[in-house]
């Protein structure tokens, strides 16, 4: 995503004030609150998690340095099959990472349990809607993304995608894909016919029919995905990866926060934003949002009573009028999306192929390990440098292992991936 912005000459806007607050909240109540001073947030942290809090920032540096030897790959021109290659060759421990559970993992690696079970889970919960019975390499990714420094892209990150499609030259057909049909060619190799349902401004022409010689699946393949696409021609051994969706409903409220629900009196005293660390509280976040236009010292905070600020939370399940309430005491407008969001993540033997089918691909089987624009980026490129690597038969750039670089590049390249991998979403 770094290297991207830069190529599109897009902005970045500015990480996130250092002197917004974030605080935790179990079933019990608001029970840990950062400070505006940076001090006395370190010593709060340092008073309730030791040395752990020092140790979380090591710890991801030195998987990071692991994880950027993906780029060092890629610009090599080399790519993976699996999910499972490509982590076994950022380092072998990943994928053991993929088979524990987070909390094991976090447990394994010397972090006491109030940490695993407050910050990891609070992270959990926000990246991913999820608990630490995650799998361990999202909940190595999530802990990434907690870490300060966030960014993203001035005007939104939406347009890092709307001008990779300009700079392509890529003719954009806009349409609901919703059939895949295999045909063999004299040859014997496949080719796919793509049946799609035109939308936008081409709606009212007919559905469609076009032939491709390769076909890349860019979208998460859940059976209960909204828009199915559905696989015909293939021998009955074919079979699509079963990767079960995360239900999330993300609620947009322009409102005023319920103060008495964090035991607060005064609008100044609530956090930013406010994580979970229990999974019967309903919700799983909430945090002041701010425009991706501009920044200000406290943009969309409201600085008088009568001002409302625009908050984000994320929940598993739609809320009820109560819980609404217990939330905000005064709304101005609400608006609910529901999301198949990400994976439901849990420890497992199986990760799935970036290969359907001879020359059908599938970018979104990176998500078994995590989901993040990151991660897309990532699986888009191995599969670009997979199909080119399959159709010219360069068969050496596949599935090979690179013996690591030295330990100082991997140490500067960690900090440069990690930084990649907190690239924030609004
Ligand atoms: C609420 C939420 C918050 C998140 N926050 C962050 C964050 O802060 N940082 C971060 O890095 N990541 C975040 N993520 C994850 C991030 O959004 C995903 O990793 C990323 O969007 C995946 O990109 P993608 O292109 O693979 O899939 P998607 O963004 O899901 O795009 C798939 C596209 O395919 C289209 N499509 C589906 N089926 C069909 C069909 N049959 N025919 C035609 N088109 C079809 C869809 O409409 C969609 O436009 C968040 C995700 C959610 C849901």
């Amino acid at each position: 995503m770094v290297n991207l912005t830069k190529l599109l000459g897009l902005e970045r806007r500015n990480p996130k004030d250092d002197d917004g607050t974030m605080g935790l909240y179990s079933k019990d109540g608001l029970f840990f609150k950062t400070s505006i001073w940076k001090v006395v947030t370190i010593a709060k942290l340092f008073w309730r998690y030791g040395w752990d809090i020092k140790r979380i920032g090591e710890w991801v540096t030195t998987m990071m340095s692991s994880f950027s030897r993906i780029y060092e790959y890629q610009e090599k021109g080399m790519a993976f099959t699996t999910v499972e290659d490509m982590l076994k060759a950022m380092d072998e421990q990943f994928i053991n990472y993929t088979r524990i559970s987070a909390q094991t993992m976090f447990k394994d690696a010397g972090f006491s349990e109030i940490f695993i079970n407050e910050l990891v889970m609070s992270a959990m919960r926000v990246n991913y809607g999820q608990t630490t019975d995650t799998h361990g390499f999202v909940a190595a990714v999530s802990m990434a993304g907690v870490e300060s420094g966030l960014w993203s892209v001035k005007g939104g990150n939406k347009n890092v995608a709307e001008s990779l499609l300009k700079a392509s030259g890529a003719r954009l057909i806009q349409g609901k894909v919703t059939n895949i049909n295999m045909m063999k060619s004299a040859t014997g190799m496949p080719s796919y016919e793509v049946q799609y349902e035109k939308a936008g401004q081409q709606a009212d022409q007919e559905e469609s029919i076009a032939e491709y010689d390769l076909v890349i699946m860019a979208t998460p393949l859940d059976g209960n995905a909204k828009m199915k696409v559905v696989f015909e021609g293939f021998p009955s051994t074919f079979n699509i990866p079963n990767i079960p969706f995360h239900s999330l409903e993300a609620m947009f409220v322009c409102g005023h926060v319920n103060l008495s629900t964090f035991g607060m009196d005064q609008q100044d005293e609530l956090p930013d934003s406010i994580m979970t660390t229990n999974a019967e509280v309903f919700f799983n976040s909430i945090g002041l949002l701010e425009p991706v236009d501009e920044i200000s010292n406290k943009a969309g905070k409201p600085e008088e009573s009568e001002e409302y600020g625009v908050w984000k939370v994320f929940l598993n399940k739609v809320p009820t009028e109560a819980e609404v309430q217990a939330l905000f005491d005064t709304r101005k407008s609400v608006q609910l999306v529901n999301w198949l969001a990400y994976p439901q993540y849990q420890p497992t033997k199986e990760l799935p192929s970036f290969v359907l089918y001879d020359r059908l691909y599938f970018i979104n089987a990176i998500e078994a390990a995590a989901s993040a624009m990151e991660m897309s980026v990532i699986g888009a490129k191995n599969v670009a440098l997979l199909a080119y690597n399959q159709w010219y038969s360069h068969l050496d750039k596949i599935d090979e292992v690179l013996v690591p670089s030295d330990s100082s590049q991997d140490s500067a390249q960690g900090k440069q991936a990690q930084e990649s991998v907190k690239s924030e979403e609004l």
